[in-house]
Order: C-alpha cells, then structure tokens, then sequence
C-alpha cells in the first residue's frame, strides 16, 4: 500500500469481532472520560483485549487517566499504541507539546480519526472504546461513518440540564443509524459521612434520557448504571490508576465495574 491509498479499517469489517463503543456526552465535565478509562481498565481486568481511541481533541484526558506519558513508537508505517493497565492507548493528547493548544477543523479531525483506526497496529481488540468530545460534533459523526457498527453509550449526570444536552448527543444516532447501547448516569448522589447520601446533582437524568432516546429512537434503552459522586474515582483518574483498579471497592468502582459487565 502505498501512502496516500486508504488503508482498510479492521474494525469496519463487516467480519469484525471487535465490538466498538463511541462514549458521548452532551456537555463536559460529566464523566465521560473518567467512564471511558474505568470501563476499559474494567474490560482489561477481566481478560478482554480492549484499545481506547482519545478522540476528545479538544480535552483529551485519557492518557493521564491510564498513567500514560511520552509518545507511541512507530514501526515501519504503523504507530504501536501505548498500553496502561493492559489497555491500548491512542490519544491525540500523544503528539501535542504540553501546554500547546491546537485548533482542528472539521476535515482534520475527520483525518485524525481516519489515521487512528487506519495506521495503528491494534492487533485483535476485543473491545475498542472512543471518547468522544462533549457534544453533537463533527467527530460524532466521523466515527458513524468510519465505524458503522459502533454503539453509542451516552453519559450524563443526574441534573436536568445536562440531560437535555445529553439527549441531543444521543439522538443524533437517529441520523447515523448507530445503536444505542445504553445510557450511563455519573455523579448520581454522595454518601455522607453519616451514612445519608445526597443528591448534589438532582435526580432523574438518567431516565430522563433513556425514557425520550427510547421515544425518539422507537428502540427501548436502559439505563446500565448509577455511578456516585466519590472521591476515590477523582483520586485515581489524577493517579493514572483507574479506580476499578485502585480501588476496587469504593462504591463508584463497583458500579463501573458493573457497568462494564452489562456491555
Ligand atoms: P468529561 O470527560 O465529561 O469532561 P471527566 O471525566 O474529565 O469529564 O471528569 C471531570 C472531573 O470529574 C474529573 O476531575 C474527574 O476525576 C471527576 N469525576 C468524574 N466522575 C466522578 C465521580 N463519579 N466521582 C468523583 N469524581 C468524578
């Protein structure tokens, strides 16, 4: 294959065992990326081969989420992802000078996204996870396009403004035909040191969006988990140690780990 020329995408394959998450979110600062590290370190753990693309251009996190630093080697033409916790790593976060910023249009992105699942050397994923960015972008999109099989898992928390934005994400799987796998609701309440627990975000998010995707997309959707506000998922995504690994019995972990285990 020469450059310039296409190469194929395994995962598009119409053969592929390889099945493909896009995680979204309508809003920033819900999750969404600290679900992502934690369902693939979940998926890792238990012996599945997992790979995570950091599409999240404009914030992307995932490799200091997954203890990662430096940049992925290159062998002949293809890029050898970098691997956290058993986890396989791209992220554009890799080839970006600290500190940088950068601006990507459309058509880049698009490219970025193309070369990621075109010009790695993944190998047989059992499982590939793509953190999208927040919103309804043009990256959405791209990966309905490149990867036509891909479900879509749409995070959001508890609040009801954030639901709203949530279900927009979402509902753009009308257009692009893509399944929606389900719907995780994050930072759903905080236990208290007495023992209570309090609802920091307000309640009913996550039903909120699964009961109108459900309309919206005539398809019934679930919600596959509440996960808690708790600190040891803050500690560990600071840590590079996903807290399903970290810490394996705070509450928050246990829900993700269950989650990983509904998919
Ligand atoms: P997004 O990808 O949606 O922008 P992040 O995953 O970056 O959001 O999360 C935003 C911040 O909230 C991070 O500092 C993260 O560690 C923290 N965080 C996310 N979920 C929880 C949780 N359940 N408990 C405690 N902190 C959380």
């Amino acid at each position: 294959q020469g450059p310039g020329r296409a190469r194929e995408i395994p995962f598009a394959r119409k053969d592929s065992l390889t099945r493909a998450y896009a995680v979204a979110s309508g809003k920033g600062g819900v999750g969404k990326s600290t679900v992502t590290a934690n369902l693939a370190a979940a998926f890792a753990r238990r012996g599945l081969r997992v790979g995570v693309v950091d599409a999240d251009i404009y914030g992307f996190s995932i490799p200091g989420m997954m203890g990662l630093a430096g940049q992925p080697t290159k062998v002949d033409e293809m890029i050898l992802p970098q691997v956290g916790h058993g986890v396989k790593v791209m992220s554009i976060g890799m080839f970006v000078e600290p500190g940088q910023a950068i601006v990507w249009r459309g058509p880049m992105l698009h490219r970025a996204l193309q070369q990621f699942l075109t010009d790695v050397f993944w190998g047989d994923l059992d499982i590939l996870l793509l953190d999208l960015p927040p919103g309804t972008g043009d990256i959405a999109i791209s990966v309905s396009q490149l990867l036509p099989g891909s479900e879509l898992l749409v995070v959001t928390t508890p609040q009801q403004a954030a639901a709203a934005v949530a279900e927009r994400a979402g509902a753009i799987s009308k257009q692009t035909e893509q399944r929606v796998a389900g719907v995780i609701e994050n930072m759903s309440w905080l236990e208290l040191p007495d023992g209570t627990t309090m609802d920091v975000f307000g309640s009913g998010g996550g039903d909120r969006v699964a009961a109108n995707l459900s309309e919206i997309l005539e398809a019934p959707i679930d919600v596959l988990g509440r996960i808690p506000l708790d600190p040891p998922v803050r500690e560990g995504s600071d840590a590079g140690v996903p807290a399903v690994l970290a810490s394996p019995e705070a509450p928050a972990a246990r829900a993700l780990d269950a989650i990983a285990g509904r998919l």
